[in-house]
């Protein structure tokens, strides 16, 4: 991607260094009532749920369904802020700050011009990117970096911590920067969808048969909305050759089939929550392709099966 001309975005939280990410820590805070986050904390979080060792998996589940997981894991620390923008000649964050700036000027001109699923228009809320080292409290709960790159509806933040980047350079073998940019145009995607009102239809499936479509619908559509920032930001002349390949590889290798067989050697259908390599691919495409945010109604698809 070429970045040198792309205005970075001021919203970058950084609390790389900060002692538990900015919280207390696990288990240390009191309790508090979670935010009515549920479901939808858990379908938003993170690409790779699936790599988190179980015993991590199962604590996040319980803490973001509000249901019982564990009282201790459900404790949330009070959130400290960390310093706003990029140290100087941190190369890091200034990626990330591009790709952001980038995303907010491709969004604020979409809901100005209220071309989105729904037909909705007006002001685009910039969400606030927050750079973390191994933990993090959040209004969704705390968090590891073992849950991948998260969105948290409660607070309008996403958080990453950029050693998932190593991970999916090396692990899930899609290296390059815009493979590294369609995981923050995913995240920003949710916050897309916590504004338009797409979640209410996870929220609702909470606990019934259709949890886990709403949320492959949900998580479908986030890497479409990251398909629509694509078009723009090609558009835009920022992507080279390569990138788009790059982004389609790393939609493929965070397939639920994909993690699937790779962490337990066999596919159950019934357990996704991301959708398949060929859907993830094929969503972002149509994002892409059409630059059409109107185009990426995953939940108007009636047939689950032909999503
Ligand atoms: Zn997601």
């Amino acid at each position: 991607m070429r970045m040198d001309d792309q205005r970075r975005s001021t919203n970058i939280e950084d609390r790389r260094g900060m002692r538990g990410g900015g919280g207390g820590g696990f288990g240390g805070g009191l309790p508090v009532r979670m935010r009515g986050m549920g479901l939808i904390g858990i379908i938003i979080l993170g690409l790779v749920l699936l790599f988190a060792p179980a015993g991590i998996r199962n604590m996040i589940i319980g803490q973001l369904t509000g249901g019982g997981g564990g009282a201790s894991s459900s404790a949330v620390s009070t959130q400290q802020a960390g310093t706003q923008g990029c140290p100087q000649g941190d190369q890091a964050c200034d990626f990330v700050s591009a790709v952001l700036g980038s995303t907010e000027d491709v969004w604020n001109s979409h809901f100005s011009s209220g071309n989105l699923p729904g037909g909705v228009r007006g002001a685009y809320e910039q969400p606030t990117l927050v750079l973390f080292e191994g933990q993090v409290a959040t209004a969704c709960g705390n968090a590891t970096s073992a849950v991948g790159p998260f969105y948290c509806p409660g607070d309008a933040k996403l958080y990453i911590d950029l050693s998932f980047y190593e991970t999916l350079a090396r692990r899930l073998r899609a290296p390059g920067d815009f493979a590294q940019a369609y995981v923050i145009a995913h995240e920003v995607g949710h916050h897309v969808q916590n504004m338009i009102g797409a979640t209410r239809y996870v929220d609702q499936a909470r606990g019934t048969r259709e949890q886990n479509p709403m949320s492959v619908r949900l998580e479908l559509q986030a890497d479409c909305l990251a398909g629509v920032w694509g078009h723009d930001a090609n558009r835009g002349g920022q992507l080279e050759a390569g990138d788009l390949d790059e982004a389609l590889t790393a939609a493929h290798a965070i397939g639920d089939d994909t993690l699937q067989r790779g962490s337990q050697g066999y596919v159950t259908p019934a357990s996704f929550t991301h959708g398949t390599s060929e859907q993830r691919q094929r969503w972002f495409r149509r994002g892409y392709d059409s630059g059409d945010a109107t185009q990426c109604d995953t939940f108007a698809v009636r047939d689950y099966n032909q999503l």
